[in-house]
């Protein structure tokens, strides 16, 4: 049986605990193979091993090492399919995405791997008696903690970054899909990226989060995950004053008005929620619909819900859910609901799949009638089920879309140019989508408003988080 271990100072190694973790299979529910459960001892001999190699990387020259960002992202586009597979077999996700999924990843360090050379401080001018300027030092190293829903994609958005501005890199992916962080971290040493530059220590969050946080040789963290374990992080970080990055959840608002291309946002209001089975941070799964086009709305979205596929074949829309308590968790909103005295338009309870056997799949779920108090409409659920509301006017939209503890994304589907920014404008989100429901670009700025979170990654800004700014100041 197949074994994930550590990647430390370039080598693979046993967790010091010898103990592991079961990994199951999301499209069958049967063990698939083993994970280290490694504990705070590992985190300490990454660490060091990090420290150790990091002063020599720093002092490279920004090209030398972008050089080797964007050879690594040529590698990651040649072993789609040994990365693809890995990263398949863990998440439960159809095969077709994987080359995007891929591309992705290597876009982040094509991306780094250029923007580093135009990492430059400024002049600032003083007086005559001064030259006065500022530069950009890296933290030396920075610890990154990862979820389960993209693995190699939400790796490659943080690690690309903090190698690129010299960093030297301790990550944990989620115990449910490591692998291939670890193969991907074997590929960039054979890319040319000096053993113990990244290293992957793999086991459970409680085990080897909070050592990361503690190990004062770790100067930065970022988080990709819950807010629940956002903010026990984020309290043991006020102890050292850690600086992090929070990049949390969400319960977006995907807002149709009625002068919108219905055909248009129907489909796209459709990706928004069930993309990834719904894994996804910035899922639109508050749809607000004004009331005038509500029911012609609603009977367009569910004719393009009831045509998707779900399963664990390679072409499905979408597929499995990751974790067995995700899953547990989507259910058990289905009971949520009811008691709200709500009855799914199409899925729910007659959506959950199992590939006769003990698969984990749940097909699209719309909820219409709900409102903004509701638990479903202010809890989120990580997985495809969408709450309808509606809305008079504007004002109204824009108001029950900011009524929320989240605020990392919002869509907007409108043909009025005037409406689209000054809607924009006044939504509390990190990122606003118009007539499109993406993920954005490598080179757009992400993160999120309230307690979606802290920081950014991506784009230009990112390099200011994996950075330290400092000002020197010389008296001619
Ligand atoms: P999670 O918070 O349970 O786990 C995230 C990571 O933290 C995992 O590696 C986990 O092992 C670790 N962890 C768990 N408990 C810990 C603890 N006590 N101390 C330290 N580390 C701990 O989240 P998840 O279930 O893996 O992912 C789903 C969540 O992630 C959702 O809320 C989703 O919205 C969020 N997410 C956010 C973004 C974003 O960019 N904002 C992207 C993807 C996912």
């Amino acid at each position: 049986m197949d074994k994930v271990l550590n990647f430390v100072s370039g080598q693979l190694v046993p967790p010091s605990t010898n103990e592991y973790l079961d990994k199951l299979d999301p499209r069958t529910g049967q063990k698939q193979k083993e994970v280290a459960a490694s504990g705070s001892a590992d985190v300490d001999v990454a660490v060091a091993s990090a420290v150790a190699a990091q002063p020599r990387w720093g002092d490279m020259r920004p090209s030398a090492r972008g050089r080797i960002l964007v050879e690594i992202a040529r590698r990651v586009r040649d072993s789609v399919e040994r990365l693809g597979s890995l990263e398949r077999v863990d998440t439960g996700k159809p095969g077709r995405e994987m080359a995007q999924l891929m591309d992705l990843t290597a876009q982040y360090f094509e991306y780094y791997g250029g923007i580093v050379n135009s990492m430059d401080g400024e002049i600032i001018n003083a007086g005559a008696d001064y030259h006065v300027y500022t530069r950009r030092d890296p933290f030396g190293v920075v610890g990154v903690i990862l979820p389960w829903n993209a693995p190699l994609h939400q790796a490659a958005r943080a690690i690309a970054p903090a190698l690129a501005t010299g960093n030297a890199v301790v990550a944990k992916p989620s115990e449910f899909t490591s692998s291939s962080l670890v193969e991907f971290a074997k590929l960039a040493v054979e890319c040319g990226l000096p053993p113990g530059i990244l290293n992957v220590v793999v086991g459970t969050g409680p085990s080897i989060g909070p050592a990361m946080i503690r190990n004062t040789a770790i100067g930065k963290v970022s988080f990709t995950g819950s807010v629940r374990v956002g903010k026990e992080l984020g309290r043991l970080a006020a102890e050292r004053i850690l600086p992090l990055t929070l990049e949390l959840g969400g319960k977006s608002a995907n807002i149709v008005f009625n002068d919108a291309d219905i055909a248009a946002a129907a489909k796209g209001c459709v990706t928004a929620f069930t993309w990834n089975a719904g894994q996804w941070c910035a899922a639109g799964t508050r749809l607000l619909v004004q009331e005038d086009i509500h029911d012609e709305f609603v009977a367009k979205l569910t004719e393009h819900v009831s045509a998707l596929t779900v399963g664990p074949q390679d072409d499905a829309s979408y597929g499995a859910i990751t974790t067995h308590a995700q899953y547990e968790r989507i259910k058990a909103y289905f009971d949520i609901a009811r008691q709200d005295g709500l009855t799914p338009v199409v899925g729910g309870e007659a959506g959950v799949e199992t590939n006769g056997g003990d698969g984990w799949f749940i097909k699209p779920t719309v909820y219409i009638g709900v409102t903004n108090q509701m638990r479903i409409a202010r809890e989120e659920i990580f997985g495809p089920v969408l709450s309808v509301i509606k809305f008079r006017d504007e004002q109204e939209a824009i108001a029950i879309a900011n009524d929320s503890d989240y605020g990392l994304a919002a869509g907007i589907w409108t043909r009025d140019v005037s409406r689209v920014h000054r809607v924009a404008r006044r939504l509390d989100a990190g990122r606003i989508l118009v007539n499109e429901y993406s993920g954005g670009f490598v080179q757009t700025p992400c993160g999120g408003f309230k307690h979606s979170g802290y920081g950014r990654e991506q784009g230009v800004e990112a390099l200011a988080h994996y950075t330290q700014l400092k000002s020197v100041i010389i008296r001619l």
